[in-house]
């Protein structure tokens, strides 16, 4: 039996101690917030501090990258922590993430740390206009982000900015070039102990408002899935990681820049519950666990649908042979994800098909992206 301890107690933390039950792994998760050790599936508390939990478990890993500093600390001291803090410090401090990819060498959008006013006009002069501003620490979902597209208005986004930099106890903002992608797409991977590294299928996302909506596994693109693998195995052996890694990019003619890493497995990987040889949960507890590293290959044509703000979805969904719904368990709360739904098929084709049978059963409201 593997005792793994999860920092975050949220649907991933979740979905792990779901994988991790087949294999005898089992999960408890610390909640940063309430600061109790819970049970993942019942948020039950446990009889344990977090001291006792980081003596009791085997390995600890994390759910999510904005992990308060002490924390991170107390539980890299005791020697158990995997993937390296310093990967968990990329993903939630986009200065050190900026540094990460140039130091990996790969392609993303050009940018500037702003602390001052004078670094924005520096930024305005090396980027241009229309930009992307992000805050350096805990954005997520796109909270935290500003787009600055004209001159006339500098002074109204600064004085946002300027607030949330006084707010925030001085925390930068990144400031990015506008890239105008074709698409979006994801690439989840997984890397063990001895460097040896698989990758999923890429994933093309769609989000609304900022939040991921679709994600579907992208077929039979040899050259883009090999350009993102090379990524990929750069930014995790710069890393020296362990665990699921999910990099996000942007498409631009066929060439991919990556927007940012997350050092954890990734709401754009959730279709591999369904549609790979092992999931991204599983191998991410395999990995941490020093298991050997189980298939990522794409075993059908598969995406995944965010139910977001919603507790409930008409039987019918359940009634299609091609979908299966994720709960989270989590109370209701507008905009807040709650579950998703996981949809294969034999073929590309009847993929659409069966999105689009999906789509006449979910309102456009809660589901706009699917094809109707
Ligand atoms: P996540 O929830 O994925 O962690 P996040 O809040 O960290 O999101 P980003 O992924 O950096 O934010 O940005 C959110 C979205 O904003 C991106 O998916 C993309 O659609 C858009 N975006 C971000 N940066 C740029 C850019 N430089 N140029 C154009 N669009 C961008
Ligand atoms: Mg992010
Ligand atoms: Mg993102």
């Amino acid at each position: 039996m593997n005792q793994v301890l999860v920092l975050g107690a949220g649907q991933l933390a979740r979905m792990m101690a779901l994988a991790g039950a087949p294999l005898n792994i089992d999960v408890i998760a610390y909640d940063v917030v309430s600061t109790n050790v819970v049970h993942p599936l019942t948020q039950q508390c446990q009889s344990l501090s977090l001291i006792e939990a980081i003596a009791a478990v085997d390995v600890i890993t994390a759910e999510f990258e904005h992990i308060p500093t002490d924390i991170l600390s107390l539980c890299a001291a005791s020697g158990k922590f995997k993937p390296h803090p310093e990967a968990i410090k990329a993903g939630g401090d986009r200065r050190i993430e900026k540094t990460l990819l140039d130091l990996a060498k790969v392609a993303n959008a050009p940018h500037h740390i702003i602390n001052t006013r004078t670094d924005l006009d520096a930024a305005i002069t090396t980027l241009g206009l229309p930009m992307v501003l992000k805050t350096a620490l805990g954005g997520y979902d796109g909270k935290g982000q500003w787009r600055l597209k004209t001159r006339d208005q500098i002074e109204s986004v600064w004085a946002e900015m300027a607030h949330c930099i006084a707010v925030t106890n001085n925390q930068a903002i990144v400031a990015e070039k506008f890239i105008g992608f074709d698409r979006e797409v994801s690439l989840i991977g997984v890397r063990n102990a001895n460097g040896d590294v698989k990758t999923y299928a890429l994933s093309e996302n769609v989000h609304t408002d900022g939040v991921l909506s679709l994600s579907t596994a992208i077929v039979g693109d040899t050259i883009l899935q090999q350009q993102a693998q090379q990524m990929f195995t750069a930014v995790a052996e710069q890393l020296n990681y362990i665990g699921v890694l999910a990099l996000e990019f942007f498409e631009v003619n066929g060439a991919l820049l990556v927007n940012e890493i997350a050092p954890r497995v990734h709401n754009s990987g959730h279709w591999t519950q369904q549609g790979a040889q092992t999931c991204q949960f599983e191998n991410h507890l395999r990995a941490v666990c020093d298991l050997p590293l189980g298939g990522t290959a794409l075993i059908r044509p598969s995406a995944m649908i965010n139910i977001l703000g919603q507790d409930s979805v008409p039987r019918a969904v359940l009634a299609l042979e091609s979908c299966h719904v994720h709960w989270y368990g989590k109370e209701k709360r507008a905009g807040r994800k709650m579950g998703h739904i996981n949809v294969c098929a034999t073929t590309p084709e009847q993929l659409q098909y069966q999105l689009m049978l999906l789509g006449q059963i979910l309102s456009q409201q809660y589901f706009p992206t699917l094809p109707r």
